[in-house]
């Protein structure tokens, strides 16, 4: 018997997603990116679980605990926005798995000036020659608008200070990633992991759902 991915390894665990028994390495590497892994599989729960530790810890180590207490504030704040944003890298990423770490953190400060020159009471927005980065910076100044400049958005509503300061953590995230991790798009499939894709797009990429 040999894991079904790899078809070289010692299948140890059942893998719901693929109905058949994988290697750790396998599930450890393609989980949630390349496996559809169901939210609630044990080796997937373990893992995101794990690895949310260690990154905390490696990051506490490097950085002080000090940029964790900020990043749990900002989070406090609006938990909406980050996921929204979160939201935006990992359907970028799933959309094109050429994208890299260093795509996401040029449409971070892309976004990032464009906010600036916003402070400075401008309307510029700053562009770059990765047609990726721009998209994404797109989308990422989309989310921020709706928050931001939408009345009716109540009190999660946040100020240019706040969407600055939130830019600014996720662009020291990706940085922490790309500095760690030599997988190009390691901070992607990060993101991509807490955001798996909908039973719903998986039954249409399947073609089990037929639209008129
Ligand atoms: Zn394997």
């Amino acid at each position: 018997m040999k894991c079904v991915i790899c078809d070289k390894r010692k299948p140890k665990r059942y893998c719901p997603a693929k109905r058949a028994s994988i290697c750790p390495v396998c599930c450890g590497e393609k989980r949630g990116v390349e496996i559809n892994c169901p939210p609630d599989c044990r080796y997937f729960v373990e893992g995101q679980k794990q690895h949310h530790k260690k990154i905390m810890q490696q990051r506490i180590r490097k950085e002080g605990a000090g940029s964790y207490v900020r990043r749990a504030e900002l989070y406090k704040h609006n938990p909406e926005i980050f996921a929204r944003l979160e939201m935006v890298f990992a359907a970028a990423y799933r959309s094109n798995r050429a994208i890299k770490n260093e795509d996401l953190v040029s449409a971070l400060e892309l976004a990032g000036k464009t906010l600036e020159t916003e402070g400075k009471g401008l309307i510029y927005q700053h562009r770059s020659e990765s047609s990726s980065a721009n998209e994404i910076s797109d989308n990422i100044l989309a989310v921020i608008s709706q928050y931001k400049d939408t009345a009716e958005i109540g009190e999660n509503r946040v100020t240019l200070d706040y969407a600055t300061a939130v830019i600014e953590e996720f662009l020291n995230e990706a940085n922490f990633y790309m500095e760690n991790y030599s997988n190009p798009s390691s901070y992607l499939i990060h993101i991509l992991r807490y955001y798996p894709e909908e039973p719903q797009e998986r039954a249409e990429k399947s073609g089990l759902i037929i639209t008129p």
